[in-house]
């Protein structure tokens, strides 16, 4: 098909250019005098991702859910207690994986579509006086149905109970795109993937430990040889790994980084929130509603659009394929058919979302779903050109080629007007 491939699933996500030319390099020895200049740059500037100065950033060839994996069997014992809230298909997976390694998790069902009931977490923590309970499990952004959970009021639960209980939070499809504060809410473990915020491919599954998980490291019972933190700890020290990195993965990574960096974290926060705020305009347009049921739910990096009864999503999804090359994500579990996402995170301006939305649009119309033409985009668009940022002044390169050509000697033209001063309509 001519023309580019609309990736809007919420991860894999679009790769920049420039990240696609750091890794597109020959191979080279990772056990080389020159190798640890990377890994160890690498891994010193990762943590500011996670807004962490005392957590130490693990990296292994893997994904999320080995992040997932890792970040259990370094820390815990089998049979030890954790209660883990569930509403949606990342944190039933995450709860399935602990099961499977003999850990014993207190189940709390939520709906899909609503977060983290930090209240009930604060109750149960307040009647375990024997501290039987070793850890909490959060999945701070639910990709599945594009909530977002509070992980402050999280940690002001634990707190207020005086439990020591470490506080494990996935933050796969959030870290590096909506805002994460490690140290400030004091987050034992934090887990992450390469393929979403990081705009790398899949293939790292990230971690990073507090002191204390570190600690509880020594203690920790459940059998790890893959992920063991020791082994790693004791490899990247020397600005080694204990097996063969993926290198185009680190060279990408570094070059992940150095992009984010020249943008700043709350810059490309702030440009996540704007970007969905949009998507949202266009999802009240259509008269549909998001799977996230309130405002304090609703998700900068995804958004999980219900269709209505009688309509199955994956008609909507398969059509924006097929027709318009436009890769939309489906309703997982519970919510398959009943839903289609754009995903909205990574390296994306307006004008790449204001496509997804056409896009989406015109498949809805397809499948014979009522939507007016035309007025998704068009409530996107007013948001992005309400919203947008002041113009700054033209430089004078901008100037016309008539100035330019003036005659030796001539008095040089007034500079260009400045421009139309920021639209905020
Ligand atoms: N957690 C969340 C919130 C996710 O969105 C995903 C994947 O989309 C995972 C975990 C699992 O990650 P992976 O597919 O990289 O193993």
């Amino acid at each position: 098909m001519p023309g580019r491939n609309f990736l809007f699933v919420p991860g894999p996500t679009n790769v920049p250019e420039r990240i696609l030319r750091a890794m597109n390099r020959a191979m080279e020895d990772h056990r080389s005098s020159a190798f640890p200049e990377l890994a160890t740059g690498v891994l010193r500037d990762l943590p500011q991702v996670f807004k962490t100065t005392a957590g130490q950033a693990f990296l292994f060839p893997a994904t999320g859910t080995g992040g997932w994996e890792a970040a259990l069997v370094n820390t815990l014992s089998p049979g030890d207690r954790l209660i883990a809230p569930r509403y949606g298909q990342f944190s039933h997976l995450w709860i399935d994986l602990a099961q499977r390694h003999g850990l014993r998790v207190d189940i709390i069902d939520v709906e899909w579509g609503e977060g983290a009931p930090s209240d009930r977490i604060g109750e149960i923590l307040s009647q375990d006086k024997q501290h039987e309970i070793k850890g909490i499990l959060i999945v701070h952004n639910e990709t599945a149905t594009g909530v977002t959970s509070d992980v402050a009021a999280v940690r002001g639960a634990i707190d207020a109970a005086q439990h020591p209980a470490m506080l494990y939070v996935d933050g796969v499809s959030s870290i590096g795109s909506i805002d994460f504060r490690m140290d400030e809410w004091k987050v034992d473990l934090a887990i992450t993937g390469s393929q979403k915020g990081l705009m790398l491919p899949a293939g790292l599954g990230i971690v990073c430990a507090s002191p204390k998980a570190l600690a509880a490291r020594e203690h920790a019972k459940c059998p790890r040889v893959f992920f063991d933190f020791g082994d790693m700890i004791r490899a990247n020290a020397t600005g080694y790994f204990p097996y063969t990195p993926s290198i185009p993965m680190l060279y990408g990574l570094r070059e992940s980084l150095d992009i984010m960096s020249e943008e700043g974290l709350d810059n490309i926060f702030a440009r996540h929130h704007r970007l969905a705020e949009g998507v949202r305009a266009a999802v009240r347009a259509w008269g549909l509603k998001l799977c996230a049921k309130a405002p304090k739910w609703y998700s900068d990096t995804v958004s999980a659009i219900m269709v209505p009864e009688g309509t199955n999503g994956a008609d909507v999804i398969d059509v924006a394929f097929r027709r318009y090359n436009l890769a939309l994500g489906a309703g997982l579990a519970r919510m398959a058919g009943k839903l289609f996402r754009i995903g909205h995170l990574g390296d994306l301006n307006e004008l790449m979302l204001l496509g997804a939305i056409a896009g989406a649009e015109m498949a809805m119309r397809d499948v014979g779903m009522q939507v007016t033409p035309g007025v998704g985009v068009a409530a996107a668009a007013e948001h992005y050109r309400s919203t947008a940022a002041p113009l700054a002044p033209r430089a004078a390169a901008g100037q016309s080629p008539d100035a330019q050509q003036q005659p030796p000697g001539a008095k040089p033209s007034s500079p260009p007007a400045p421009p139309r001063a920021a639209v905020r309509a």
